[in-house]
């Protein structure tokens, strides 16, 4: 058992079980043995990759749809280009570079990070450079009173989650930690009503699972509300559906699925998001949840592999086709990632999303 395993079962021995959220907050973020508190974990020698980190056509497809919807809002000035949960800064740096093509982009623009990991911040700023930029902690942080346009891949995911199970009539139990023989398993708590999910009652039946990450509507409100006020556009992407069906807490760990209870601090955690609650919660227009293949096609990925594919020869080609394929084919990250666009209600929606 890792450190903080062997403090988490003293505690629950103490206490009694821990919501899946508390100890997803624990293994991710305990200043001391916490997942990403700690390290980088992202690249071929951590736990896993992600789109940013698989082609730089990731990243320029994103600024060039946030460009799109700045020229189409007027091209304010004084505006914030933020990312949530930046990683390496890769795909930021990647954005930064496209966007250079769009006339008084970068002029305009605040450059602002939000990011908990003092690890990540560091590894953020050997990516950036000498760019002037912004952390902050929380989107609470960012400006209040200027047009926001926000990136945010895979980090909502990254968010606790609790999960319930429909029990009899309307009531729910919580999947909790718990010890049995002294290992950390999930168990279930009584049957209590919950009444936040009432409106789960019509598409549940007894024995369904339904996870609720608490933190996301906050969030969204954050981001909406300023899009709302003062113009911009978030462009979401991350694994997940309109609305949160079954157990989809998951631990990856050197690039495969783990036992999320076999290495607390020492694996990634993560939940499938739920596009509909961020949705829900922005007080501003959204667009239609789109597949991530048929985005980046639309925003013209295909045309920029080939013109990338022209100056490169041998492997360097094959791992480029490879990429290419890996962010957009169905059976690869095409379907299951899905990007939300938030935008101004009477402004149209980023490039590439269904409307
Ligand atoms: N967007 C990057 C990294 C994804 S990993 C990429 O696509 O490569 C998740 C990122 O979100 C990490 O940078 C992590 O430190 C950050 N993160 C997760 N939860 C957070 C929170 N509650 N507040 C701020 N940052 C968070």
């Amino acid at each position: 058992m890792t450190p903080l395993g062997e403090r988490l079962e003293a505690r629950i021995a103490q206490e009694g079980p821990l919501s899946l959220s508390d100890y997803m907050t624990e293994c991710l973020w305990h200043p001391e043995h916490g997942y990403y508190a700690t390290r980088d974990p992202l690249g071929r020698a951590g736990d896993f990759t992600t789109a940013p980190e698989i082609s730089q056509m990731f990243g320029e497809m994103l600024g060039l749809a946030l460009g799109q919807a700045w020229l189409d809002q007027g091209a304010p000035e004084g505006i914030t280009l933020a990312e949530l949960g930046p990683g390496r800064g890769t795909l930021m740096a990647d954005m930064l570079r496209a966007v250079a093509a769009v006339p008084g982009f970068l002029d305009a623009a605040g450059f602002h990070l939000v990011e908990a990991s003092p690890a990540l911040r560091a590894r953020q700023r050997e990516t950036l450079g000498d760019r002037a930029v912004v952390w902050h902690d929380a989107v609470g942080g960012l400006p209040a009173d200027r047009p926001l346009f926000l990136v945010a891949n895979e980090f909502f995911d990254a968010l606790p989650i609790r999960q319930f199970q429909r029990a009899e009539g309307a009531m729910w139990q919580e999947r909790r930690v718990g010890l049995s023989e002294g290992r950390l398993t999930l168990g279930l708590a009584g049957p209590a009503p919950q009444p936040a999910l009432d409106d789960r009652l019509a598409d549940t039946a007894p024995g369904d699972v339904v996870e609720v990450c608490a933190a996301a509507p906050g969030i969204a409100a954050e981001i909406g509300a300023r899009i709302a006020r003062n113009g911009g556009a978030a462009l979401i992407l991350d694994y997940g559906d309109w609305r949160s069906r079954g157990d989809t807490f998951q631990a990856v760990q050197g690039h495969a699925y783990a036992d999320p209870f076999a290495a607390p601090g020492d694996a990634d955690l993560t939940a499938h998001v739920d596009f509909e609650a961020i949705a829900r919660a922005a007080p501003c227009a959204h667009a239609g949840l789109t597949p991530q293949g048929v985005f980046l096609e639309r925003l013209g990925i295909t045309a920029r592999a080939q013109r990338l594919a022209e100056g490169l020869a041998g492997e360097a080609r094959a791992r480029h086709v490879t990429a290419h394929r890996r962010l957009t084919h169905p059976e690869e990250m095409g379907t299951l990632f899905k990007c939300l666009a938030l935008h101004p209600e009477g402004a149209p929606p980023p490039p590439g999303v269904d409307p």
